[in-house]
């Protein structure tokens, strides 16, 4: 199995490369984002509890946001690996991550991290909410309150999966076939190695 975690601050491009990847590398995506929306749409318990934390650009309680993403691994362990984006955004979080994929004798083998500075993230987050419809990308002081977040509960997880020797960064500015193909040999550098 390979499993790898996508990690970046939002508007990182995380979904537009997690999608790429997933056909290519053969990968189940759990985007947490994505459920929570889903979820919302559907009117579900779940969404009904989330909605205000996604339209205010809050992070959703941890005990919440784990138990989707068990339910979600739990459900489809037989695939050949996953690719998580936006899980884990918090310290917890990864640790329960860990404890799951133990579990089921499962882990991250990498950990790719989207390198892109606030003043473009910001940019491209109000362009997106133009067509996207969504609520937290609507205006630069949700967008900064999400980027807050990011610092305060998610930063730490660098130095978490750094520990572990399985941080790797790239650059995540310039066309959207050249940062894929940055990943890309990241990723099958991993591969080659491993054999
Ligand atoms: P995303 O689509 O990844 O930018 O996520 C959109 C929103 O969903 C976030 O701003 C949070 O409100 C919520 N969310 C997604 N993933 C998580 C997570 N791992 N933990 C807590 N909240 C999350």
């Amino acid at each position: 199995m390979f499993n790898i975690v996508i990690f970046g601050k939002p508007g990182s491009g995380k979904g537009t490369q997690a999608d790429f990847l997933k056909d290519k590398y053969d990968l189940y995506h759990i985007s947490t984002g994505d459920l929570f929306r889903k979820n919302i749409l559907n009117k579900t318990n779940l969404g009904i509890e989330a909605k205000s934390f996604l339209d205010n650009g809050d992070l959703v309680p941890d005990i919440v946001t784990i138990k989707m993403l068990e339910n979600e691994v739990t459900e489809n362990k037989g695939v050949k690996g996953f690719i998580f984006d936006g899980f884990p955004r918090t310290s917890y979080q990864a640790e329960k991550l860990d404890a799951l994929l133990t579990k089921y004798s499962l882990n991250i083998h990498l950990t790719i991290a989207l390198d892109v500075d606030n003043e473009t993230l910001i940019e491209r987050l109000l362009n997106r909410g133009k067509s996207s419809g969504r609520a937290d990308d609507q205006s630069e002081d949700k967008i900064n309150k999400r980027l807050r977040e990011y610092d305060k509960k998610t930063k730490p997880l660098i130095e978490f999966y750094t520990k572990q020797n399985k941080y790797k960064s790239i650059n995540g500015i310039g066309e959207m076939d050249d940062i894929t193909a940055r990943i890309v040999n990241l990723l099958d550098n991993y591969l080659n190695d491993r054999g």
